[in-house]
């Protein structure tokens, strides 16, 4: 249920409102526009359905939700969320870019991948330290030992760290090195560690599930809001479909329906997207003109030798190549690379 205040509202009547719902039980998530104040309410159908919302005063209407998600839509929160994580902004009119190698593979690839990227003007250095590998008998990453290694590149570049998060058990033990947790593609419906990341409080990017449509992965996203966490940036990687030309396909009317449906930012990776490297670029471009907040980018200082997806991870050359191209995209549509 979305309360929506009237434009003449006043704070008395907001306050009576808010009481009123929370000493009937129920959670409120406010979100005060510049025109008019919504109240969002969270908690069981039946509770909502025996106050005489409409009748109290300041109230324009009370529409019940029929879809499954709230807190992630346009009607309760009009405005673009804004997330600062440690001093950089994701979302308004930023666009950052997350860059790093697919799995931290060792001290030095790492801090060298850290560097190249720092260097040709990223903000985040992606990597993982835990592999959700098709195989059981492909590299599985580092775990603790990678997210230290995580750690140490951030303290030597100041780039801020994401990296996948794979389950409940590991959440405290990624959060302490890790500036954003990752939900990938594999597991943006497993719902008990949605929650998790969601008690967590740390900023999530959700990666899009490879058979997910936009409405599953907006659901997904809800979970993680309806624990209090409103820090959450979707992640577009692609998507499975008969095309196998290119590893999935990456699907950037995604980003346009998100930013019409969700506040939510949305990061594009068309690393995954496509997993071929030459095809990065052009994808990345074609996001930032479509209104990506942001782009993931797999970067490895020797893609030949890469431990995982070399063949869609660009070179240090390359990648300094999309950062220029990018950023010409970027001022075209009145986009600060941050
Ligand atoms: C990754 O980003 O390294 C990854 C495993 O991506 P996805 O979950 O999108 O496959
Ligand atoms: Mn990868």
């Amino acid at each position: 249920m979305i309360i929506v205040m009237s434009p003449t509202a006043t704070q008395h009547e907001i306050d009576n409102v808010i009481a009123r719902v929370t000493g009937a039980g129920l959670k409120v998530h406010l979100s005060e526009g510049k025109l008019r104040t919504i109240i969002g309410l969270i908690g069981e159908k039946k509770l909502m359905a025996q106050l005489p919302l409409e009748a109290m005063a300041g109230v324009e209407k009370a529409i019940s939700v029929t879809a499954g998600y709230k807190l992630v839509s346009r009607e309760v929160k009009s405005e673009d969320t804004v997330i600062d994580i440690g001093g950089v902004i994701v979302g308004g009119n930023n666009l950052v870019v997350m860059a790093g190698p697919c799995a931290v593979e060792s001290r030095e690839q790492l801090l060298e991948s850290a560097q190249i990227v720092k260097n040709a003007g990223a903000q985040f250095l992606r990597g993982g330290a835990y592999k959700p590998r098709t195989s059981p008998y492909s590299f599985q990453g580092l775990e603790e030992e990678g997210l230290k290694m995580l750690a140490e590149a951030r303290e030597i570049t100041g780039l801020k760290v994401v990296t996948e998060v794979v389950d409940i058990q590991s959440v405290a033990v990624v959060s302490a090195y890790a500036d954003v947790l990752q939900i990938g593609a594999r597991n943006m419906q497993n719902f008990q560690l949605l929650k998790a990341v969601g008690k967590s409080g740390m900023p999530v990017l959700l990666k899009r599930g490879m058979a997910a449509t936009i409405n599953e992965w907006m659901h997904a996203a809800e979970y993680i809001l309806s624990e209090g966490n409103f820090n959450v940036m979707f992640c577009e990687r692609g998507i499975r479909t008969f095309e196998d030309y290119t590893r999935n396909t990456l699907d950037l009317s995604a980003v346009a329906a998100l930013k019409n449906l969700s506040h939510l930012p949305v990061i594009v990776d068309p690393s995954h997207g496509t997993g071929v490297w030459k095809l990065v670029t052009p994808m990345a471009k074609a996001a930032v003109a479509g209104g990506a907040d942001g782009l993931m980018i797999e970067v490895h200082p020797n893609p030949a030798e890469a431990l995982s997806d070399g063949s869609q991870s660009l070179t240090p050359t390359n990648f300094q190549t999309l950062m220029h191209e990018v950023g010409l995209i970027a001022a075209a549509v009145g986009r600060k690379m941050a």
